[in-house]
Parts: C-alpha cells; structure tokens; sequence
C-alpha cells in the first residue's frame, strides 16, 4: 500500500519546491494521519511536528471543534460569493472578529484564500491608494533579500528570494530590495545594534535613490520565516519606522507566520509596535485546517479606497469563502477561551528559549535563538567556525536525520527551524530540544 502510493506520487504529482529527480527511488515521505502535536507516517511512525506543517497548525491536530464548524457550515451554506453586494454570516462574523483582534486603527479586512493572494491584493490596493490620493507616481515598492510573501507572480515579486526570481521569467515592475537585518549570516563581524541601524540606513538610501516621491510601500515580515527565523536586531525596527514616516512611505507587514500568536501576541506587530497600514494574514488564521488569508486595511487606506475609490475591481471566487470562514472564526474563539497566545508570551515561549538556548553549546551550532514559538539553530564546521561548504548540505542531512528521529524541523540552507503547533507543552518542548540534539549529535 505504502509502496504504490509513493510510486503514484511520483508518477503523477508534482510538488511545490521539490527537486523532482532528487527524490530518489524512496519518493515521498507518506503521512496519514496527525493528533495533537504528532503526525504518523504510513509505517505507524510518530514524529513531532515542530513546524506546525508549514507554520500553520497553531491549534495542533484533530481538533473536533473544527471539524464541527466545518461540517454545520458545509449543511448550512457550502458556499456562497462576497461578490456584487452580497454577503453571508461568517464572512461577516469572521471580518469583525479579526478587527477586534488587531491593532485599533485596523478596522476593514479583505478576504483571500492565501497568503500569496493576500500579498497580491496588498500590491494593487497599496498603488491604487496612491493613485487615488493623486499620486499616481507613488508606485514602487520596497521588499527584502530573503524575504517571503508567496509564490504568486506578485508575491514572488515582493518577495526577496534569488532562486525564484531567476525562474519563470520576469517579475512584477516597480518591485525593489534592500537588506535584511539578518545578524548572524551577514552582520556577524558588528556589533547587531549598529547592524541593525545600518540596514534601516540601506532603506533610507534606496528611497532616495528611487526618488522619495516615488516609493509607495515597504513591505516586511515582522520575523522572516521562510528566510531562517531571522529576529532583527532590536535597533531595526524603531530606525525603519522612522524613515518611512520621515518619506511618507506606507508600511506593509506580513503577518502570514507571525500573526496568530506565533511570536506571543495576536500579531508580530504588536510585538514590535509597529502600527502597519496593512497586515496580510493567512497559515494560522484558520489553524490551516482550511485555505483562507485576507489583509487587515487600516483606517488610512480603507477611508480613501471606500470614499474615493468606487469599484474596486478584484477579488477571488473563495474570498471569504463560508465554510474556511466558519472554520477561522472557531479557530480564533478557541484561541481565546484557551489563553493560547498568552500562553505562548508567558509560559511556553520563555521555557523554549531557556531549553533552545542549550544547544548553543553543541560544536555543530554556531547560535541558537528563538522568539516565542519560533527558533533557529544556526549550523557551522566546527573545524573552521564557519559555514559548512555548500555542496556538502549539512542543513538537508540534519533534516532528514531530525525525521528519522521522530521531530520535523525544516532547513534553510544551513539554518534549522522549528514553529511547533502553539498548544504543544513544556514535557513536549523537552523532548523537541532532545530530538534536535541527536539530529546534531548524528550529523555531526
Ligand atoms: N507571506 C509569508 C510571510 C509566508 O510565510 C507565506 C508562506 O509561507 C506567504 C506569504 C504565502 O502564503 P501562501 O503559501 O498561503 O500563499
């Protein structure tokens, strides 16, 4: 059974960000069933999510309550359009629970049924405020190297990451990068405050050079996810806010992995305190149980677009879709009456960075951080105490050795991560630090 299902796999699926000969006669890794903080493979293995599958199962698996929503709002009202002024209850529900939930000034959201989507809807809404304004050359945007905001042709556009701009042709005009404030891969010989002052520094000096009158928006994840669990240096952020209200730039933060308790508030933002004009948000927002994203708008933007702006000529088929909604609005209830997010501020997040922060000492590490429930273990020779040779992808083998020991963490290059599912325990936390210590001990 095992068997022939991989084969199929490999016969006939093609997967997103999978080198395809590279899988090898073995194929894919089957997984069939999840509870909790563990998901099984087809041979009865249980491994430790410590990625939430992609950042996203913030409530952990097989939650009847979901399932429950679901299933009440599939007999109910299996889908209807937000379109051509109609609406149904929980897109309604779910649109002012979410702006009770954010920052105060965030007070409309457009529905999407991802975060790429989401990224893509900020890319118009972002120009066409300017445009209304009267600005109309208020048109580039600012991303960063490294960053992520989906796979779209616009949120890979916005999005920092070499490799995919180097395949599928070109991307979306008037789309720009700066520096990341990434300290250990490209700051490490400064002291991180003054790194981070000079990465807000490379911003201002890409503005001017664009022409101040020109640049609309930067966009930013509070924490880079996909780039490497990167924290900025606590200098960054204050410096970046500065600039962009010294030019009049509007600031877009990707809450797609941070949003939703994540880092130990609702939002990444409210950790930084960084009053965005827009907030895309997905992953967590339904648990991942069911597709869905939308971006938060803030007053600023929403007055003009609703008072200026007419017809606003987007949109998708799934915007809002009933069944993904019903399933969020119960994700976030719950999150609520569990104390989730405080939990992962008060308790869960500090215990994690006591025990992550003991595999700082192990030769393979060369540093080990961690922000609420998210972290990274950076990986260096220790013959050198620097990076391993690239060809040698000490990242994808402590991967796959992390596996076979029963705890999903991801690699980036040479980078590890984990953002285990937000109810996962302290006994839990325990055995995640140890899994990881005999994935490094192993590939050491
Ligand atoms: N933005 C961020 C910060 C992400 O991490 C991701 C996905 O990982 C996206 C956007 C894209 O979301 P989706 O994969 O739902 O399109």
């Amino acid at each position: 059974m095992t068997h022939s299902l991989q084969a199929l796999d490999r016969a006939y699926h093609l997967h997103p960000f999978t080198d395809f000969k590279a899988l090898g006669e073995e194929g894919s890794r089957l997984i069939e069933r999840a509870e909790g903080v563990y998901i099984f493979d087809a041979e009865g293995n249980r491994i430790l999510d410590g990625m939430a599958g992609l950042w996203c199962v913030n409530l952990g698996y097989g939650r009847e309550e979901l399932v429950t929503a679901a299933a009440e709002q599939m007999r109910q009202l299996p889908y209807y359009n937000t379109f051509f002024k109609t609406t149904h209850p929980p897109a309604v529900k779910l649109a002012e629970k979410l702006c009770a939930l954010a920052p105060e000034h965030l007070n409309h959201v457009f529905f999407t049924g991802s975060g790429s989507e989401a990224n893509d809807t900020v890319l118009r809404m972002v120009r066409r405020y300017w445009a209304l304004e009267g600005r109309p050359e208020k048109q580039w945007v600012i991303g960063r190297e490294n960053g992520y905001h989906g796979s779209t042709v616009a949120g890979m556009s916005l999005g920092g990451m070499a490799p995919m701009h180097d395949q599928g042709g070109p991307g979306v005009p008037g789309i720009t990068h700066v520096r990341q404030p990434y300290w250990f891969g490209e700051g490490r010989d400064q002291d991180p405050e003054a790194f981070g002052r000079q990465c807000a520094a490379a911003l201002e000096t890409k503005i001017q050079e664009l022409g101040e009158a020109r640049v609309a928006a930067f966009i930013a994840e509070p924490v880079q996810g996909a780039g490497g669990a990167i924290m900025p240096p606590e200098s960054y952020w204050p410096a970046v806010k500065a600039v962009l209200a010294k030019y009049d730039i509007l600031l877009v933060v990707d809450e797609v992995i941070c949003g939703f308790g994540r880092l130990g508030e609702w939002f990444g933002s409210v950790h930084f305190d960084l009053a965005p004009d827009l907030m895309p948000i997905a992953k967590g927002l339904s648990s991942g149980y069911l597709p869905i994203g939308g971006v938060l708008v803030g007053d600023r933007v929403a007055d003009t677009l609703i008072e200026e702006g007419g017809e606003f000529f987007h949109g998708f088929t799934y915007s809002g879709h009933p069944v993904c909604a019903a399933v969020a609005l119960k994700n976030l209830e719950l999150m609520e009456t569990e104390g989730v997010v405080e939990r992962v501020r008060d308790e869960l997040g500090p215990y994690l960075a006591r025990r992550w922060a003991t595999l700082g000492d192990h030769p393979l590490v060369g540093e080990a951080r961690s922000l609420g429930l998210m972290g990274a273990l950076e990986l260096i020779d220790p013959a050198t105490g620097e990076r391993f040779d690239k060809a040698l992808a000490a990242g994808n083998l402590c991967r796959d050795i992390s596996f076979r020991h029963g705890l999903v963490m991801r690699s980036v290059g040479d980078t590890m991560i984990i953002a285990p599912p937000l109810v996962i325990t302290c006994e839990q936390i325990d055995d995640l630090v140890t899994l990881a210590r005999e994935a490094l001990d192993e590939t050491a």
